[in-house]
């Protein structure tokens, strides 16, 4: 790099061309070692750290391509602060493990010029977050980012309106008695288009397209990650997988509906013994008639299948061919129908002969929407819902996958949203509390700390508004912003509530139910391992 110019956007955009350059090399030397990512089993940990340093370099050059376009004195310090973050992150890494990563002192030396430490210095410079801290206190936390597009936000005013207006006045409530969220909610969810937001016009949705998605659910996560943040998911994760092999009979019967939020969506894949290993699903549908209706009986179990109970289709992922060995190959993706019920159990007796019924998981967090074990005995499902059709027998797994980058996406918004949260309740909190004779706010660790909590959830934000952007559901970065995103609205929502005390681990304060719902985060739409090693490990090494 070349000079530590006063711009600090310029510093953080020669930081990340630095970062860049030896994260280029690792994982270079990273694709030789796993042999292209053939061998990413017998190099777990080196896949997984060159999937992070990936994700983060990714989020620092997200951040500065933005704050460039946007000049913004907060950005420009935001960015500069996470691009040295990231620079710091990478030159220890890469340096305590040469070995490991195959590499030597000249791969690091772009991050050991003098300009280089001199700008990690600037922007990891203590005095330099104490001010974004400070900032941040003072404006209450509250995000109002540029954000370069008229529609996102419009999208914005009117999402956070209802978040603030319909969803936190019952959100708390809905946590501590893991109550579902009540019709009040859905019905005015759908009444804003929120369920069609990434739905074409020419299939009854609003076509606003990813972004305004993504903010939709960043500010309804704000106010509830259960009871608002997650309704989109699901549904989000069914458009995608209808839109890309969906039979067009199919997207004009069920994405209008969809967006009406006439059908109300979720999702099983996992099942009781298999999570990550999806291509070893076992439930499994065989071919069947009733009444002289051409379809499939499925027989199996489900688990954590969230809104079940209330959802009106499930879509749900089963082996249509009964050979074991067909793996991935193997899998169709049906959507299943039901009736809606409200409570922790449910049980529907088909007139066609079939049964599934649910019991919900008790869970810490995330309560709102249930997440259910299902069985499922005999079910019959007529051929017209199987997606794809004739097309669609035993490619439910790319389906389903595809979805899952949407789902991916989506989750991104949701860890930001938390995050969020998080970072405006403290600002609150720390200058009303004093000890010792001074606000909170006055300290300079409270300072320094929630300065820290602003520059991730920038980067977070700005990953996962890029990926939006340029989203296809083939793209890496959905991935990489979940992930980045989920670690961060963990780690930011622990650090908020350690600085309200005691108080924070209260179940009166709603910090505490922001910790307990970001702990899901990492867990859902790819468990973060399984997200590191089979999907960003596998993209970035497979070449
Ligand atoms: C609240 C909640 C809601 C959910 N909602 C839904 C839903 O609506 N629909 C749905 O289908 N699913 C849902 N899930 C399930 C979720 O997607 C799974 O929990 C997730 O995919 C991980 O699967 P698993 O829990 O079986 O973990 P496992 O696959 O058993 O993984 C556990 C751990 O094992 C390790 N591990 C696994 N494989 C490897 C490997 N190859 N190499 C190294 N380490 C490995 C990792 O550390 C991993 O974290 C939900 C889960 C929760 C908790």
């Amino acid at each position: 790099m070349t000079g530590t110019e006063e711009n600090p956007v310029a510093t953080a955009r020669a930081l990340t061309q630095a970062t860049r350059a030896v994260v280029d090399a690792a994982v270079k030397q990273g694709a030789v070692t796993t042999k292209n990512g053939a061998l990413i089993d017998d190099h777990q940990v080196l896949t997984e750290r060159l999937a992070y340093l990936a994700t983060q370099i990714r989020a620092a050059e997200d951040l500065v391509a933005y704050v460039e376009r946007v000049s913004d004195d907060l950005q420009g310090r935001l960015a500069l602060a996470y691009a040295a973050e990231v620079a710091h992150a990478t030159r220890s890494q890469v340096e305590s493990g040469w070995d490991d990563f195959g590499l030597t002192e000249a791969d690091i030396a772009p991050l050991h010029t003098a300009e280089a430490r001199a700008a990690i210095r600037r922007g990891m410079s203590e005095e330099a977050i104490r001010a974004i801290g400070r900032q941040m206190i003072a404006t209450a936390g509250v995000n109002n980012c540029e954000l370069e597009d008229e529609v996102a936000t419009l999208t914005r005013s009117v999402a956070r309106d209802f978040a603030k207006g319909v969803v936190a006045p019952v959100a708390q409530e809905i946590h501590r008695k893991d109550l579902m969220i009540p019709d009040s909610i859905i019905n005015a969810f759908s009444a804003q288009g929120f369920f069609g937001s990434s739905i074409p016009e020419e299939y009854g949705g609003t076509g606003m397209g990813d972004l305004p998605m993504v903010i939709i659910t960043e500010e309804l996560s704000a106010a509830s990650l259960a009871a608002a943040g997650s309704l989109s998911t699901r549904p989000e994760i069914l458009i995608k997988a209808l839109l890309a092999g969906g039979t067009e009979e199919q997207r004009q019967q069920w994405l209008p509906r969809i967006a009406a939020g006439e059908e109300l969506v979720a999702i099983a894949v996992t099942e009781p013994n298999i999570g990550s290993d999806v291509a070893s699903l076992q439930t499994k549908a065989e071919p069947a008639e009733h009444n002289g209706v051409r379809g499939w009986r499925i027989n199996g179990a489900k688990a954590w299948s969230t809104f079940s109970g209330r959802a009106t289709v499930i879509a749900m992922l089963v082996r249509t061919d009964l050979d074991p060995a067909s793996g991935s190959r193997g899998l169709s993706l049906f959507m299943v129908q039901k009736p809606a019920y409200d409570g922790h159990t449910w049980r529907y007796e088909q007139p066609e002969g079939g049964v599934i019924s649910g019991t919900a998981n008790p869970t810490p967090g995330y309560r709102g929407m249930h997440s259910f074990t299902i069985a499922i005995d005999n079910l019959f499902v007529p051929h017209t819902n199987l997606v794809g059709g004739d097309t669609g027998i035993n490619k439910g797994f790319y389906l389903q996958m595809g979805g899952f980058a949407a789902g991916r996406l989506q989750t991104g918004g949701r860890g930001i949203g938390v995050a969020q949260a998080a970072l405006e309740k403290v600002c609150q909190y720390v200058v009303q509390r004093s000890q010792f004779g001074l606000p909170l706010s006055e300290y300079q660790l409270t300072q320094y700390k929630i300065g820290l909590m602003a520059v991730r959830i920038a980067a977070a934000r700005q990953a996962t508004y890029a990926s939006a952007r340029g989203f296809s559901t083939r793209a890496v970065e959905p991935s990489m912003a979940k992930l980045l995103a989920c670690d961060i609205a963990g780690d930011v929502t622990r650090e908020a509530q350690l600085l309200h005390g005691g108080w924070g681990y209260s179940e009166e304060d709603p910090i505490s139910r922001y910790v307990v719902d970001a702990l899901v985060l990492p867990i859902f739409e790819g468990v973060k391992p399984t997200l590191e090693l089979k999907v960003i490990g596998r993209a970035i090494l497979g070449g």
